[in-house]
């Protein structure tokens, strides 16, 4: 394992956990949105081990519904690391938001198409969205984080 930057990689770990609350409620507000397009009203509830939304209606256009979340979610962290170059400068917000953006995404993929157990099962899929989080952060911070050769 190479030598790894110790203060990219504390920062990273305090970027990846400040970052997980905000885009939790993103993810429900994704959600949301597609419940009042349809004219429904709803509620967020947030909680450390993550968000749970309440839509009061019927909803037409469920893949759209189950997949908003997390595309929100997944884009909005993506999105700084996108549009504005100086952040890429900046390894440990690259290794703090990138798996949480990721991790979004893919939560989006396995809540549509497998909605029926991620409801049912939600800490096991919460778990196995946690370990994928968990494993690129660790392969980022492998590659961005490597302590600097100092050649003076
Ligand atoms: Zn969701």
């Amino acid at each position: 394992m190479p030598k790894m930057n110790r203060k990219i990689i504390c920062v990273s770990i305090v970027i990846f956990f400040a970052c997980i609350i905000p885009l939790s409620y993103v993810h429900e507000l994704g959600h949301s949105y597609i419940c009042m397009m349809e004219g429904y009203t709803f509620d967020i509830e947030l909680s450390l081990d993550g968000g749970r939304m309440v839509c009061h209606g019927e909803i037409e256009n469920d893949i759209l519904f189950r997949a908003a979340g997390g595309v929100l979610a997944g884009t909005a962290a993506i999105i700084p690391l996108v549009a504005f170059r100086q952040i890429r400068k900046y390894p440990a917000v690259v290794i703090g938001l990138l798996p949480l953006g990721l991790g979004h995404f893919l939560n989006a993929g396995i809540e549509t198409i497998f909605y029926q157990t991620y409801m049912q099962d939600s800490v096991i899929w919460g778990m196995i969205m946690g370990l994928f989080a968990f494993l690129i952060f660790i392969g980022l911070a492998t590659k961005y984080a490597k302590k600097e050769v100092n050649l003076h």
